[in-house]
């Protein structure tokens, strides 16, 4: 064998200065994307695992049959923790997003078996994952968004229950939701969507693998009682929830749960109409990792439900603390009732302006000490009402750690912007004149450019609260537009 071109140690090293210029992953600093069970064993075992299963293709479990075992193991264990029978079954996806995708695909191949004509529709509320927008728009499926009381960040049983029909396909609903970590009203809205046939997705992507143990994790009480939101209730068709998530497992790995053999089949695409070997997939990828199935199936088989109520126990107690902490800052407010170990936090308009604190000045303020929090916009809702623009903060068991620098760098944050008016996107755009109806590539980069969000490298602006502004202010088709840009261009080689 000729030799590489290149040494392998310093290929690595390369690849090591490249990481060191990532947000940290672990720490606890870093209140999105990523999931910190702060337990460097167990990341060392998923590692290990992954590295061991790394040549196999989990294309085929019928060859590989390693994947089939590690696949049965995993979904046997989530149907445990949400309360399934043995009428649920399931799959290991590459993610949520994957999870929802093939949720509404599968809902919408029986409405269609049913005897649906026309485009199918799928009813959530506006606090929905965007996957399912995503998904209606892959699969030709009309998307219903129902509002949400602002105050509590969670919709009524009853609008939605108001929005079914005979084209309806499916509902959603969250557990909780990714907004506002609130929890909707599932039972309601399954009793409902039962009595019409409809059948209802719950999406606990985030929270799923959290809430399933927030009873064991807390036999003190000191996490408000749940109400039933997974497959202990009757109605409920289909649920997901991601392992990459609080399953502490890397990327690329979820789990779609469905309610009826006969009604997961409809998950399937299935083909011998061609002249390769027949292709059966229960996923949309064909030739898959099995390395993020091993990771999580080994993860499992280390922590047990005791270990996951533990690191449950440590994502809620930091949770109420950094909820409570946040109750202590003058004008800021926890939105609704957050049940996840996630939260929004925004404006509290109870207090003058003068002693208001933006929640995008304050993420900015935290960003420059450290602290990544993650930016919402205000958004208007179908029936003209204002969701306010607020900061989002997943909790995860490492956070508990930290909360002794935490909490008081927020407090500081708050501090440093109390009584700083927010950025009115508006104000910006007046400058502009008439926005451009059609861009394409180039205008679309003059625009970013004239904003000055064309940094080096991709390099986003210090300060995301502008950026977040002209999101709010932009008609939303402009914006996707420039986003589009924005991203495309942070991948594409230097010419
Ligand atoms: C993260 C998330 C998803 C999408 O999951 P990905 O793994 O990012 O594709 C869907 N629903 C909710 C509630 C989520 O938090």
């Amino acid at each position: 064998m000729t030799g590489f071109r290149r040494e392998a140690s310093e290929i690595l090293a390369e690849l090591a200065d490249l990481r060191a210029h990532d947000a940290p992953t672990h720490g606890g600093r870093v209140l999105s994307y990523v999931y910190d069970s702060g337990l460097a064993v167990l990341d060392a075992l998923a590692a290990d695992a992954a590295r061991l299963v790394q040549p196999v293709n989990g294309l085929d479990p019928t060859t590989f049959t390693s994947v089939a075992a590690m696949e049965r193991g995993v979904v046997g264990f989530a149907r445990e923790v949400f309360h399934g029978d043995d009428e649920v079954v399931g799959s290991v996806t590459s993610g949520g997003t994957e999870s929802c995708v093939l949720a509404v695909k599968t809902a919408r191949d029986a409405w269609r078996a049913a005897g649906g004509q026309g485009q199918a529709r799928l009813v959530a509320p506006v606090t929905a994952h965007a996957a399912f927008r995503k998904a209606c728009h892959l699969l030709d499926v009309a998307y219903d968004t129902v509002p949400i009381d602002p105050a509590t960040g969670r919709p009524s049983a009853e609008a939605i229950g108001g929005r079914l029909g005979p084209d309806v396909a499916l509902v959603v609903v969250s557990a909780p939701s990714y907004p506002f970590a609130t929890l909707d009203p599932i039972a309601e809205v399954a009793a409902l969507a039962a009595a019409r046939g409809v059948p209802v997705h719950v999406d606990a992507c985030i929270g799923g693998f959290a809430l399933g143990f927030a009873e064991a994790s807390m036999p003190d009480a000191s996490v408000p009682d749940l109400p039933a939101w997974d497959f202990a209730v009757p109605g409920v068709t289909s649920l997901s929830a991601d392992l990459h998530k609080y399953g502490y497992a890397p990327k690329g790995v979820s789990v779609l749960l469905t309610r009826g053999h006969d009604r997961q089949r409809f998950q399937y695409f299935a083909t011998t109409e061609w002249p390769g070997y027949p292709v059966v997939n229960p996923t949309l990828t064909g030739s898959k990792p099995a390395g993020p199935l091993a990771a999580a199936w080994a993860i499992i088989e280390a922590l047990g439900r005791e270990g996951f109520a533990d690191l449950t126990a440590r994502a809620l107690r930091a949770t109420a603390a950094l909820r409570a902490a946040v109750d202590g800052i003058e004008g800021l407010q926890v939105v609704g009732d957050p049940v996840g170990p996630l939260m929004a936090v925004r404006a509290d308009a109870s207090v003058p302006a003068d002693r208001r604190v933006d929640p995008h000045h304050w993420a900015d303020a935290a960003r420059a000490a450290g602290w990544h929090l993650q930016l919402q916009p205000a958004l208007v809702q179908a029936d003209g009402s204002a969701l306010p623009r607020t900061t989002h903060l997943t909790v995860t068991p490492v956070t508990e750690g930290v909360l002794g620098e935490l909490v008081p760098a927020l407090v500081a944050a708050a501090d440093a912007v109390r009584g700083v008016a927010p950025v009115d996107g508006r104000d910006v755009l007046a400058g502009l004149g008439e926005l451009p109806r059609a861009l394409d590539s180039a205008g679309a980069e003059r625009l970013l450019a004239s904003f000055g969000l064309l940094g080096g490298a991709g390099a986003l602006p210090e300060r995301m609260a502008p950026v977040l502004a002209l999101v709010e202010a932009l008609p939303a088709p402009v914006t996707e537009r420039l986003l589009v840009e924005l991203l495309a261009r942070v991948v594409e080689p230097a010419a």
